[in-house]
């Protein structure tokens, strides 16, 4: 297999090393996107290891939540 690429090959989303640069680039396009549908968060993805930018506020079913008992 090839070495980690900037983009994830399961979300086909752009890959942020941590959450520092992923952080970052949430808030560039926050400040700068004129579009209906920013990002509103970060979250680190269980595939790549690396984190990706969502637009969605809360989890959706896709999404693992929070662990529940
Ligand atoms: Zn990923």
């Amino acid at each position: 297999m090839s070495r980690a690429s900037e983009r994830c090959n399961v979300t086909r989303k752009r890959r942020f090393r941590d959450h520092f640069e992923a952080i970052k680039a949430l808030h560039r396009l926050q400040e700068r996107s004129t579009r209906d549908t920013v990002p509103q968060r970060v979250y680190e993805c269980d595939a790549c290891e690396g984190w990706h930018l969502t637009s969605q506020k809360v989890w959706g079913e896709t999404q693992q939540g929070p662990t529940q008992r």
